[in-house]
């Protein structure tokens, strides 16, 4: 992203909020070089009614002294990808060269750690990992790690499932059992998709904008300016929001609202899924994961994985609901 553009939409986003969320994501991130982020932190300095917080998606392996000082300077929220053991990680997650990269995320999270951040970690689930779930959570404990998601693999084009990906029926045996894990925990450890799911069971907000068929809360700049719902929709001419410097952002943003990935929560969940037992927890689901059915509608991917996991979470919660003191 050019400074100049880096500039206008840090300018323009303090002058809509007085609170704003970067969450620096890529490809890699820690690719645009330590300079890039210090020019973004004296940028956000220069507008000081508005508090930032800025959080960074790395898969780790640039990460050294000099980027931990500048987290740490910044107060980043730091999220390291790593997938499980190294038979796991390694599996997908390799350099050019095919070496696996598993050995320099766990050598980043040390390097974080010495200068007192513990990242979050984000775990992507394949149907090779499901019989592994156990194995990748005890990892991270081991680790130290206290936050952590858990995504599954979903590669969707031109209407077909792409591997790796995690199949409904793998979705079911991993979250269930990570669930079961989960909830024997003592140690603390917060897991993004399962709190969510808690979270809406007992009435409060679910999870992210996945469970609570929200697309609208926040966008996407690409490198070059343009907006867009999120990653899952870059490219897609039809979800173009605008582009950075070319019209205001508040213009550009508004169309969160009236564009068509804004509007899908309100007119292109199934019918079903509005009488579903369940809707108030998923909501319909993500929109880019929507697969054609054999009598042409479209239906969320893991819905029928999801009812699975939800009835899966609510027996189990049950007796803790019944025996909670007043
Ligand atoms: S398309 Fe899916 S991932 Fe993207 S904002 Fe909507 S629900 Fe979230
Ligand atoms: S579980 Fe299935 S039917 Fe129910 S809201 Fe989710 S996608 Fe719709």
């Amino acid at each position: 992203m050019s400074e100049d553009c880096l500039k206008t939409l840090t300018r323009e986003a303090s002058e809509m909020a007085s609170k704003v969320e970067f969450l620096w994501h890529g490809g890699e991130p820690l690719l645009a070089g330590p300079s890039f982020f210090e020019t973004a932190l004296d940028f956000q300095r220069s507008t000081s009614r508005t508090q930032f917080a800025n959080f960074i998606q790395s898969n780790g392996t640039l990460i050294n002294d000099e980027w931990a000082g500048i987290f740490a300077q910044g107060k980043f929220h730091v999220r390291l990808s790593l997938d499980g053991p190294r038979f796991v990680h390694d599996r997908y997650r390799k350099h050019r060269s095919a070496r696996g990269s598993q050995n320099e995320v766990i050598r980043a999270i040390e390097i974080l750690q010495n200068v007192g951040i513990n990242p979050a970690v984000s775990c992507v689930i394949t149907e090779d990992s499901v019989p592994y779930v156990s194995d990748i959570y005890n990892l991270l404990r081991e680790l130290n790690i206290l936050k952590a998601s858990f995504l599954p693999a979903f590669i969707h084009m031109n209407g077909s499932v792409l591997p790796p990906t995690l199949s409904p029926e793998g979705y079911v045996r991993a979250y269930t059992q990570l669930f079961d894990i989960w909830a024997e925990d003592t140690s603390g450890m917060s897991i993004r998709e399962l709190e969510g799911i808690v979270s809406g069971m007992l009435g409060r907000p679910a999870g992210d904008c996945t469970f609570t068929g929200t697309c609208a809360t926040a966008a996407r700049v690409e490198s070059d300016g343009s907006v867009y719902p999120c990653e899952l929709h870059v490219g897609e001419h039809a979800e173009l929001y605008g582009r950075v410097g070319v019209e205001p952002l508040f213009h550009i943003l508004a169309r969160r609202y009236t564009g068509r990935v804004g509007r899908l929560c309100t007119t292109l969940v199934p019918e079903e899924c509005r009488k579903c037992k369940w809707y108030s927890l998923c909501h319909g689901g993500c929109y880019a994961a929507y697969v054609d059915r054999s009598d042409g509608t479209k239906f969320y991917y893991y819905c029928e994985a999801r009812k699975q996991l939800f009835s899966h979470i609510s027996q189990r919660m049950a007796p803790v609901t019944i025996t909670r003191p007043n």
